[in-house]
């Protein structure tokens, strides 16, 4: 971050909408964003006005899961949530233990920590005994 004047302000941010990783920079004025420049799309305008105002991202972990052939499901948050959150959601869904079968996109946490957002089953899991949900079934 560098100091531009008396009251205004740039804050340098790494645009992660793509792969071009565009070094983007937010000016403002007291509270005003007064201009984002370093973009080449219009996707990495919104995201640094959203990273400057409001950061939010997506949260991907495993979850236990009993009663299946493997012993962690992966899930995802449906939504972003706010960064300074992500670790407070990872923590509680590491405490979940979830009871197979589970299938994709099945909400395993409804409104995480108040958010509004739910976290979903990222595969299907059939039982470990149920022979005719599991992949090499014949
Ligand atoms: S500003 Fe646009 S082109 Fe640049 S990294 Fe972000 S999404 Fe990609």
């Amino acid at each position: 971050m560098t100091g531009v004047g008396n009251r205004r302000r740039v804050t340098d941010y790494l645009c992660i909408g793509c792969p071009l990783g565009c070094r983007l920079e937010v000016e403002t004025e007291g509270d005003d964003i007064v201009e984002v420049r370093g973009n080449q799309c219009r996707k990495g305008e919104k995201f640094a006005r959203q990273e400057h105002l409001d950061p939010k991202r997506m949260v991907a972990t495993t979850v236990a899961i009993a009663g299946a052939t493997i012993t962690r499901l992966p899930v995802h948050t449906a939504e972003p949530v706010p960064k300074d959150l992500v670790r407070t959601v990872c923590d509680a869904l590491h405490r979940l233990v979830l009871e197979a079968p589970v299938a994709m996109g099945q909400v395993v946490l409804a409104d995480v920590l108040g958010t509004g957002v739910d976290v979903v089953a990222s595969r299907t899991l059939a039982r470990s005994d149920d022979k005719r949900l599991l992949p090499d079934a014949g």
